[in-house]
């Protein structure tokens, strides 16, 4: 992994007052009231503004919001993400209306020494989109020093996660720090055996992080709508099934290449059918060999259940994307439900390290009620997708220490 140079060293160079952008990810879901609805991204960023704030910095905290399209736009102000950061935090959290300029200037220094302030969404520039030098230079004309901690914003070159870090002396947050140490020790440097879980609903938006993970990983445990095309690859009768008619090949391609690295790929043997996707249906259990015409897969069967949680039971390390079946609708979550509590368990005995993200992962983990046991859970979305794929995330790059 790279060296990134962490908070403590910023406190140790810049003296107290000194004024610190930090690039943190505020785009969060608010309510029409504008009140919170998940303070996750908010908690996992307090360590860092504690650490700034106690040692006397003045912070200004930089974010995206939605998208306004490089223009001002009222209705994605960062205002009432401000005031919600400030309830979390039980501290004044003060808030500027633009994020460069004289107004951004005097709010930071007019802050007390240990004060933080929201500064207003950074795509109300158009630099910022298009990693513009001179808007950086305005951002950085504020500051001493810039904190990424941000990853979930760092698969984007943007002036507030790219630009900006070439420009002021820049350091890793705790929660960039936590997110890339825990990445590194499932991908980069893994305890073997190695077993990914890749589902949901299709192949073609996967088929990168498939094919990095096939090149890494021991077992690739294929679920979700996505396991259908892998089976009619394979001549399975699939029925009413969702399936990537379009795509066969390339699952051929895949099988081919991850038997040529040494990688087992294990399909559901088993699946739990349904005439259709919808509340209200009963599930029944078949051999995969056995789906009828007018029936569709939506949800790995128990003989399928168990073989992943033996997979589980030998492996060292667990990457986990993606839902094993339709899992939004009962019973089809029980696939998923069922694995996610068995690697929980694992992980709690100590015997597993258990890495989770990207959309709907998370998600699937809380209605199974076990995000809380997985060695990490990423919140980050598209960019721990790309780190998935193997990708040199941007901002991380930024961020390394030359
Ligand atoms: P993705 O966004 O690609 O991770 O896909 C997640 C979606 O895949 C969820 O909305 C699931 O309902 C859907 N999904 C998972 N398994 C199946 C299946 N067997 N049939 C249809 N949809 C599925």
């Amino acid at each position: 992994m790279q060296d990134f140079r962490p908070i403590d060293l910023l406190n140790a160079t810049h003296e107290r007052g000194s004024i610190v952008l930090v690039r943190a990810d505020l785009n969060v879901p608010l309510d029409e009231a504008g009140n919170l609805r998940d303070a996750t991204r908010l908690a996992r960023l307090l360590p860092t503004l504690e650490t700034l704030s106690l040692a006397g910095m003045r912070v200004g905290i930089l974010s995206h919001f939605g998208r306004p399209r490089g223009m001002p736009d009222k209705a994605l102000s960062l205002a009432p993400v401000a005031t919600a950061l400030g309830q979390l935090m039980n501290t004044p959290i003060a808030f500027c209306d633009d994020c460069i300029g004289p107004t951004a200037a005097s709010a930071l220094t007019d802050l007390p020494e240990g004060g933080i302030c929201v500064l207003e969404n950074t795509r109300f520039h158009a630099g910022e989109e298009t990693d513009d030098a001179e808007f950086a230079a305005a951002l950085a004309a504020l500051a001493h020093a810039y904190v990424n901690d941000a990853f979930s914003a760092a698969h984007r070159a943007h002036a507030s996660t790219h630009a900006l870090a070439k420009t002021l002396p820049a350091y890793c947050g705790h929660a960039m720090q936590a997110e890339l140490t825990a990445l590194n020790s499932a991908l980069g440097n893994p305890a073997r055996p190695l077993v990914a879980v890749v589902g949901g609903a299709k192949i073609s938006t996967k088929l990168e992080l498939i094919g990095n993970l096939s090149r890494k990983v021991d077992t690739l445990i294929i679920g979700g709508g996505m396991a259908n095309t892998f089976l009619a690859a394979q001549g399975v009768e699939i029925g009413t099934s969702l399936c990537e008619t379009g795509m066969l090949d390339t699952a051929r391609a895949i099988i081919a290449e991850a038997a040529a690295n040494g990688c087992r790929i294990l399909l559901p043997c088993d699946g739990v059918v349904a005439p259709e996707f919808a509340a209200g249906q009963t599930g029944t259990c078949v051999d995969i060999a056995h789906v009828a015409d007018n029936q569709m897969i939506l949800d790995a069967g128990p003989q399928a259940v168990k073989d992943i949680c033996n997979a589980f039971d030998e492996a060292q390390t667990l990457i986990w994307n993606g839902p094993l079946g339709a899992f939004e609708i009962e019973p089809f979550d029980a696939a998923t439900t069922a694995a996610a509590r068995h690697a929980a368990a694992r992980t709690k005995a100590g015997q597993l390290k258990s890495v989770a993200g990207g959309g709907d992962t998370v998600a699937a983990l809380n209605h199974a009620g076990v995000a809380e046991d997985f060695s990490y859970v990423s919140t980050a979305g598209g960019a721990f997708l790309e780190w998935l794929e193997g990708k040199q995330l941007p901002g991380v790059e930024a961020l390394a220490a030359n």
